[in-house]
C-alpha cells in the first residue's frame, strides 16, 4: 500500500531514450503536473532527424542482435525478466505516473504497475507459439505459411493510460520479433524512458525499445518514416484519422487503431439495480471519466429510471478527490485546463439544448489543478452535445426507453462502437443484446474492472481497427509469408 509522497522529489529522466541511452537537445516544451499544474520537467522535440536515428538504431538493433531469428524462447526470458523488474520497481514507476498523470498513487502502482507487468508476461508466453503453418492440399506441392515479424513498430500512446497502453503495444511487437519506436503523449512522457531503461537491464539488446519524445509532429514523421513497418496507435478518432492517412501516404504500412468511445450501459427494469449502479458509477468515475471505454450513455427503463437516478445521485458523489500523491486520493484531476474547459463547454451546450443538470455541472476549486464534478444530465436526446461528444470526463447522460428495441436503437451511436454494457437477469435479453449493440467489447452484468489478457479489445465503427491485448495483437504485429515447393520431382 504506497502512502503520501512528496511529488518534487521525483527524479525523470528527461529526453529521449535511443540505442539504450538517453538523448537530449533541440527545442524543449515544459511538462506540467495535472494535479497542480506545476511544470516540473521538460521534454526535447523530436525532428525527423531524431525520428530518423531512432528508427535506425532499431534497424540496427536487430540486425547485430538477432532479436527476430533467435528462438523466440529467449525474447521471452528477456520479457519475463523485464516484468519481474516492472514489479520490482512498481513504487518508483507508479509515483513517476502518478505525478504526471491523472492516476491517484493508489491506483497506479496496484493497478497501471501491476497491469504492466502481467501484459509483458502475458505476450511473452505468447512468443513461441505462433510459429507458422504447413499448408498442403495437393499431393505434388508443400504449402508453408511463415509468420514473420515487420521489423520496426511504430507506437503512439495517449495520455490518459500512458503506462498500460504503451505496454500492450510493447508486449506484442517485442514478442513477436519486431524492434519498436515508441512516442508517448508529450503530455505524460516519463514513465515510457523508465521502462526502456528497465528493458536494457533485463537484458534487452541496445536499440530494440527505443522511445522518441514530441508531439502530434513527431508522431506523423513517425508514422511517415520508410523504415517503419506497421503502426500502433491508441488515441482520438481525428488523430486515429490522420495517421490512417499518413500511413496510406507514406507506403500503405498497417495500421492498429485504438481510438474513442461514447459507450453505452443499457439498464432493463429487470436488472439488479444496485449492482447496475455500482458498475456505472465506477465505469464514469474511473480516472475522472478519462477511459475510453468510460461508460457515459445510461440508458434506462423508464419504469426503474427514478430508483436508477436516486442510487446514482447518491453513489457519484462519493469520491476522495484529491493531488495523486496522496495515498487517500481516489479521484484525480482532468488532464489540463484546457480540456477541462472543453468538457464545461459541453456541459454548457448540452443545457442550452435543453438537457437538466441533476448532478454537478461545474469545475471543482481548491486543488490547483483542473478538476471537474462527478455530473449527471437527464433529459436529452441522440443530437444533444453530451450525448453526441465524447466528453472524457466524469459525466453521465440518462435516457429513457420502453422497448428493447427501443432501447438497443438508443444505445447504437452513429460514430463510436467501442464498448457496451447491458444490464438485466433475463439470459436471453442479454444475449439478444450482446447481438445487436454495435461495440468491439459488451459487458453483460458488469462493467470493465477486471482485465483479463487473452481478452482482445478494440472498436468497432470509428472507435478503431484491430486489436489490443489477446493472441490477435501478437497476430496483428506479424505478416504472413506464402511458400509453395514443388515436390512432384
Ligand atoms: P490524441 O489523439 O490527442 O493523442 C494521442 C497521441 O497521438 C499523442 O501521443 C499525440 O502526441 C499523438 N498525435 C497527435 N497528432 C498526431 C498526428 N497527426 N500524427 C501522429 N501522432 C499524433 O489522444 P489523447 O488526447 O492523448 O488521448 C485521449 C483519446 O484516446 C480519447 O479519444 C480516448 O478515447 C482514446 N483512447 C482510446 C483507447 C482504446 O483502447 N480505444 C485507450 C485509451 C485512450
Amino acid at each position: 500500500m504506497s502512502g503520501d509522497f512528496d511529488p518534487a522529489a521525483i527524479q525523470v529522466t528527461a529526453g529521449h531514450f535511443i540505442a539504450g541511452a538517453a538523448i537530449g537537445g533541440g527545442e524543449t516544451i515544459p511538462v506540467a503536473r495535472p494535479s497542480d499544474l506545476v511544470d516540473y520537467a521538460e521534454i526535447p522535440i523530436a525532428d525527423g532527424g531524431m525520428v530518423d536515428r531512432a528508427v535506425g538504431s532499431a534497424h540496427a538493433a536487430v540486425a547485430a542482435s538477432g532479436w527476430a531469428t533467435r528462438p523466440p524462447r529467449e525474447r521471452a526470458r528477456i520479457l519475463r525478466r523485464w516484468a519481474e523488474l516492472i514489479e520490482a520497481n512498481a513504487e518508483e514507476l507508479g509515483r513517476i505516473e502518478a505525478v504526471g498523470s491523472t492516476r491517484p498513487i493508489s491506483q497506479a502502482v496496484t493497478g497501471d504497475v501491476a497491469a504492466t507487468a502481467d501484459g509483458i508476461r502475458f505476450f511473452a508466453e505468447w512468443a513461441d507459439k505462433l510459429g507458422g503453418e504447413v499448408a498442403a492440399t495437393r499431393s505434388d506441392n508443400l504449402g508453408l505459411i511463415v509468420s514473420e515479424p515487420y521489423g520496426v513498430v511504430g507506437a503512439i500512446a495517449p495520455w490518459n493510460v500512458p503506462l498500460s497502453t504503451a505496454s500492450w503495444k510493447l508486449g506484442p511487437a517485442l514478442a513477436a520479433g519486431n524492434a519498436i519506436v515508441l512516442k508517448p503523449s508529450e503530455l505524460t512522457p516519463f514513465s515510457a524512458v523508465r521502462l526502456a531503461q528497465l528493458a536494457i537491464e533485463a537484458g534487452m539488446p541496445a536499440g530494440i525499445f527505443n522511445v522518441v519524445q514530441g508531439t502530434g509532429v513527431t508522431g506523423d514523421a513517425l508514422t511517415r518514416h520508410p523504415g517503419i513497418g506497421k503502426i500502433s496507435f491508441t488515441g482520438s478518432t481525428r488523430t486515429g484519422a490522420a495517421i490512417m492517412r499518413a500511413a496510406a501516404e507514406s507506403g500503405i504500412k498497417p495500421v492498429t487503431l485504438e481510438l474513442g468511445g461514447k459507450s453505452p450501459q443499457l439498464v432493463f427494469a429487470d436488472a439488479d439495480l444496485e449492482k447496475a449502479a455500482t458498475c456505472i458509477a465506477g465505469s464514469i468515475l474511473a480516472n475522472s471519466g478519462q477511459g475510453c471505454v468510460a461508460g457515459s450513455r445510461v440508458i434506462v427503463q423508464r419504469p426503474i429510471a427514478d430508483a436508477l437516478i436516486e442510487l446514482l445521485t447518491m453513489k457519484l458523489p462519493q469520491i476522495r478527490p484529491g493531488h495523486t500523491w496522496k495515498a487517500a486520493t481516489d479521484f484525480g484531476p482532468i488532464i489540463s485546463d484546457a480540456q477541462a474547459r472543453r468538457i464545461d463547454r459541453i456541459v454548457t451546450a448540452s443545457r442550452e439544448q435543453g438537457g437538466e443538470v441533476l448532478l454537478g455541472g461545474g469545475l471543482m476549486a481548491g486543488y490547483g489543478g483542473a478538476y471537474y464534478q462527478p455530473t449527471i444530465i437527464a433529459n436529452v436526446t441522440a443530437d444533444n452535445a453530451a450525448v453526441r461528444e465524447e466528453i472524457f470526463g466524469p459525466v453521465l447522460t440518462l435516457q429513457l426507453f420502453d422497448t428493447e428495441e427501443e432501447g438497443f436503437a438508443l444505445a447504437d451511436h452513429p460514430e463510436y462502437g467501442l464498448a457496451a454494457g447491458v444490464y438485466t437477469r433475463d439470459l436471453g435479453r442479454g444475449l439478444r443484446a450482446v447481438r445487436q449493440l454495435q461495440a468491439g467489447t459488451v459487458w453483460v452484468n458488469r462493467y470493465s474492472r477486471t482485465l483479463d489478457f487473452i481478452l482482445p479489445t478494440g472498436g468497432y465503427k470509428s472507435s478503431g481497427i484491430g486489436k489490443d491485448l489477446g493472441r490477435q495483437a501478437v497476430e496483428q504485429n506479424l505478416r504472413h509469408k506464402t511458400v509453395l515447393i514443388d515436390i512432384a520431382s
